[in-house]
């Protein structure tokens, strides 16, 4: 199974990404994660990639696109991967369309979770974040089990700088503006699924599952 998770930042994509991957046995590729990574190793990609990241811009396309190029080919996406957050603009969705042909495969569904505007700012000045291993937590809809802890490597919970409320709002302009074409873009080769994002975690699950025909 090949999937691209849509939707703007804090509409549950990560949370999403994380159960799909436990069924599907498959790895999520997201570019944010690796991006936080690179930043956290003081790689140059990362020194590179900080700036964009922490105004809420998008990185370059080259960086992103070369990225991904890197680790579709890893053995652990034989069986199919997830990818949450990428492509974020019609130059990357063309450039994956690109690589996935040159391996032969292709995407098999998009998934748009739809969430408005007013939701995701809620959501997102309440979420947290293992600073280790990437997973997402919110104060309010998906708490932790020990206060400040990771429940999967009890590295410690931190908020992301750019889910600030000013950045957050940066983020979903720069959302509408080089995001959303790509629900029309993917709608053209009938491969976009739409979700209903702002119910809860398990239910937006469920549907995903409908809707992949797998319940
Ligand atoms: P995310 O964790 O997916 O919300 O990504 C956090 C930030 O990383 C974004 O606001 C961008 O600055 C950068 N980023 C992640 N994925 C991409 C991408 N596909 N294209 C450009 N920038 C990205």
């Amino acid at each position: 199974m090949r999937l691209i998770l849509l939707g703007a930042p804090g509409a549950g994509k990560g949370t999403q990404a994380e159960m799909l991957m436990k069924y599907y046995k498959i790895p999520t590729i997201s570019t944010g994660n690796i991006f936080r990574e690179h930043i956290s190793n003081k790689t140059d990609l990362g020194k590179q990639a900080t700036k964009y990241m922490d105004a809420g811009q998008l990185v370059p396309d080259e960086l992103v696109i070369e990225l991904v190029k890197d680790r579709i080919t890893r053995d652990d996406c034989k069986n199919g991967m997830i990818f949450d957050g990428f492509p974020r603009t019609i130059p990357q969705a063309e450039a994956l369309d690109k690589m996935l042909n040159d391996l032969g495969i292709s995407i098999d569904y998009v998934i748009d979770v739809d969430v408005p505007d007013e939701n995701i700012i809620e959501r997102m000045s309440g979420r947290r974040v293992c600073s280790k291993c990437g997973a997402s937590y919110h104060t309010k809809h998906k708490k932790e089990k020990l206060e400040g802890n990771c429940d999967e490597c009890a590295s410690t919970l931190m908020q992301r700088v750019d889910d600030k409320e000013e950045t957050v709002k940066n983020r979903l302009q720069v959302y509408h503006m080089q995001t959303k074409p790509l629900i029309e873009y993917y709608n053209k080769q009938n491969k976009v699924l739409y979700i209903d994002g702002t119910a809860d975690v398990i239910k937006v699950h469920d549907s995903i599952m409908k809707l992949l025909g797998e319940n």
